[in-house]
């Protein structure tokens, strides 16, 4: 049976679309398949905010990671007209000198990228809002910030077929089709079969469902909120606030955005789920929250105003990503496993798929990201 297309995409995520832009890029026929929409909400990509942050305690290597990819975001940036990717800068509160952010600092330095240690002083002159008798110091680097998911996810999408590559929503794909050592085809839920040449699976949290749980991922669901501030509001709006992270406490937060709201979340892993199975906050999380921030910015714990919403890390157990040739078929990629950082590199991750589908050298060392790592002790 003849190939329609050179890749099928099953995933419209943001990893999805980046690469099928960057195989469009060189020269590719793409088709991109997602269940819902794109970007939609249930998707990892489909949220408002996400952070950009540079540092990685002494893991050098996502350091280097994130600073290619500042170059990719800001030629997206161009290429589409938008500005969804914002380096407001990251704060880092800690709260022991021997930590993770002490190791982040040297990281930066060594790196010779621009990094604050601010003394409790300087933190209360320029963030009066931060407790600080509950840090030791705070690392500031300009940076950092943050990216708007979903009009990111959005934007790449309309720069992907703008380069001829077909985006079909509302089209699930029900079954992998293979024949010896390779895939044939895609059946959707409709009965419709897809074929390419070669196949990405970039479907997230429902990863595991899609390829019958060969690819070792742990699930889990994960709650964020939305506050709006008691008081005070215009001193948490993104030019006078940057993204914040507490590494010691597992939470994150953003300035003001969408109708006065700030975001907080939190980035441990929740417990292990499903997509569509759970779609409430839970109580205990708001509770959570409130205790954060009575120690951290107490003025914000007394938000009467709130709302929550649930997504799903893909969790490896190492923490690494996966971005390989799946084992057992000769035409067949995946990429997941981004858990709660995937995002900020989604062009870097795109670009090397790419690069790794059409037989190019990737520029990025794939080693940490294969397969095989996680199937040797599973
Ligand atoms: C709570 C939370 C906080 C995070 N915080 C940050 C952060 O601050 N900074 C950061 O860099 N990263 C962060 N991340 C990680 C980041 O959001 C993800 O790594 C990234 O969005 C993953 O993109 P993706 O395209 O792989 O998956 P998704 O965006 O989830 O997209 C997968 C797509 O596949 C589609 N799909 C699935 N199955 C099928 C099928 N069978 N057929 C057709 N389509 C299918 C889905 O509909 C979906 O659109 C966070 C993640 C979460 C959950």
């Amino acid at each position: 049976m003849k190939a329609q297309y050179d890749v099928l995409v099953v995933g419209g995520g943001i990893m999805g679309l980046s690469s099928a832009y960057y195989l469009a890029l060189k020269g590719s026929s793409v088709m991109v398949l997602d269940q819902f929409d794109v970007p939609n909400q249930w998707a990892a990509s489909g949220e408002h905010l996400r952070s950009f942050g540079l540092t990685y305690g002494k893991d050098v290597f996502y350091t280097e990671m994130a600073v290619k990819s500042i170059a990719l975001w800001q030629e997206l940036d161009t290429q589409s007209g938008e500005k969804f990717f914002v380096q407001n800068g990251m704060l880092e509160l800690a709260t022991d000198t021997h930590g993770y952010e002490e190791q982040s600092c040297a990281v930066l330095k060594e790196m010779r990228l621009p990094a604050v240690k601010m003394g409790k002083e300087e933190v209360r002159r320029h963030y009066p809002m931060i407790n600080t008798r509950a840090i030791k110091y705070a690392l500031f680097h300009k940076d950092g910030g943050m990216i708007w998911a979903r009009r990111a996810t959005a934007a790449i999408s309309m720069l992907a077929q703008r380069k001829s590559v077909r985006v079909k929503t509302h089209c699930k794909a029900a079954l992998v089709l293979r024949e010896k050592n390779a895939i044939t085809g895609i059946k959707d839920s409709s009965g419709k079969v897809w074929r390419a040449e070669n196949y990405l699976f970039t479907a997230g949290a429902w990863t595991p469902e899609l390829l019958k749980n060969s690819v070792p991922l742990k699930i889990t669901c994960q709650q964020q909120i939305y506050v709006r501030p008691p008081s005070n509001r215009g001193r948490y709006r993104p030019e006078h606030f940057p993204v914040f992270y507490v590494s010691s406490q597992g939470f994150s937060g953003f300035p003001l955005h969408i109708h006065g709201f700030m975001k907080i979340a939190g980035f441990r892993q929740g417990p292990a789920g499903k997509p569509g199975l759970t779609d409430k906050v839970l109580t205990a999380f708001d509770k959570k929250c409130r205790i954060f921030l009575k120690r951290y910015i107490p003025e914000l714990a007394a938000f009467t105003e709130s709302e929550g919403s649930v997504s799903y890390f893909d969790n490896t157990k190492d923490g690494d990503f996966i971005m390989d040739r799946l084992s057992s078929v000769s035409n067949g990629y995946v990429a997941c496993g981004f858990a709660e950082k995937g995002l900020r590199f989604a062009p870097l991750i795109g670009k090397t798929m790419a690069e790794l589908i059409t037989g190019a050298k990737p520029e990025l060392n794939l080693h940490r990201f294969r397969l095989s790592r996680l199937k040797s002790s599973r």
